[in-house]
């Protein structure tokens, strides 16, 4: 709609989207108003929408994944987590702590040590999704029993894994943050369960998806009516079967200026999991920073040789010291130049895309 469409043409628009049977999602921003149009195309003439009062375009958005494109919402959103926000231009945030949860004293421990240094949301698995059954499997409900402590201690939000739809109710009732985790990104349920808790949701890419289907599952968050979607690149399957990596995963650096040229909502990067190696955590997250990501999730452990999972991945409260001035410094000195992170990526023959 035009910036200063009236009340009546708006609703005439939505009027006429439902008369013919579709729906219509109206998404208010601080200049323009956008409504977006879900069902059947055919439903619709579009040239006649164009003519109606009121109405700046008419356009079809052909990705899968429209009401999170930026076709739909050319602005920035930003996640509020607590009083942290985060995406557009808001510094990076990072999310830090131990892959699980091991005990009240030892989320503590690093929690105290890593809110020292400047992260600013504490992560810790209670419900980890693991190979092995033989595996630390996590402490469950008592793992979020610390987690909500110890946050409410040192007065830290926080994020954790929720694993299965059944447990959605409980994990909202504990963290600040849901995490749906890489094996996870194709489970339906638990993604519209954890949606309809209207928390903000950290959704992982899986290691073996497509941006495409990545994006197509996070649609559906917004679908069930969460607007606060953060996206995750955790690393991916290397190609070929038989190709072999020195890391874990692949992190996919890639997909940070994608999706953020596809999307407006929050992107971060998890370089623990996407390298698996202590010795990475640094250089990836450099890396991330200066290709936009507006986050990182890193794993930290005080004591790895006692890690009860991904110790060969835990950096130190002093190395995740060390990574936040870095990528802080960076995060500055990129977005004092001349063309800070911006989405309107220059297209293939230089030319910058029409907004
Ligand atoms: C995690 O963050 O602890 C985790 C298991 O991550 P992922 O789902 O990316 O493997
Ligand atoms: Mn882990």
């Amino acid at each position: 709609m035009k910036p200063n469409c009236t009340k009546e043409q708006l609703s005439d628009v939505i009027q006429m989207i439902k008369s013919a049977g579709l729906k219509a999602d109206v998404s208010s921003g601080e200049y323009q108003t956008v409504i977006g149009i879900i069902g059947d195309e055919k439903r619709i003439d579009f040239e006649k929408i164009k003519l109606m009062g009121g109405v700046y375009d008419a356009l079809r958005i052909q990705v899968p994944y429209r009401l999170i494109s930026r076709s739909y919402i050319p602005k920035d959103v930003v996640v509020r987590v607590r009083d942290v926000p985060i995406g557009k231009d808001n510094p990076p945030v990072y999310m830090c702590g131990p892959c699980s949860v091991e005990s009240y004293e030892q989320l503590y421990r690093i929690a105290r040590q890593i809110k020292a240094v400047g992260a600013h949301i504490l992560r810790g698995g209670a419900y980890k999704p693991r190979t092995s059954v033989h595996s630390f499997q996590g402490l469950g409900l008592e793992g979020l029993k610390h987690l909500k402590s110890v946050g409410k201690d040192l007065d830290m939000p926080t994020i954790t894994e929720v694993r299965s739809e059944f447990d959605v109710k409980t994990v909202a009732k504990y963290a600040d943050v849901l995490q749906i985790g890489a094996r996870n990104m194709f489970n339906q349920d638990l993604i519209e369960e954890a949606a309809k808790t209207g928390k903000p949701i950290l959704f992982k890419r899986s290691f073996a998806a497509q941006i495409d289907e990545y994006l197509s599952f996070g649609e559906r968050i917004v679908a069930s009516k969460n607007r606060n979607l953060i996206l995750c690149e955790r690393g991916i399957m290397p190609l070929g079967g038989s190709f072999k990596t020195q890391t874990r995963f692949t992190l996919d650096l890639n997909a940070v200026p994608v999706l953020r040229k596809e999307t407006p909502f929050p992107v971060i990067t998890d370089p623990s999991h996407g390298t698996g190696r202590r010795d990475l955590v640094l250089p990836m997250s450099r890396g991330a920073i200066a290709t936009g990501a507006h986050g990182l999730m890193v794993e930290v452990h005080d004591r790895p040789q006692e890690a009860l999972s991904d110790a060969a991945q835990a950096i130190s409260p002093a190395q995740l010291g060390k990574i936040i001035r870095v990528c802080d410094l960076l995060y500055k000195t990129i977005s004092e130049s001349e063309s800070p992170f911006s989405s309107d990526v220059v297209d293939g023959n230089g030319q910058q895309p029409k907004s």
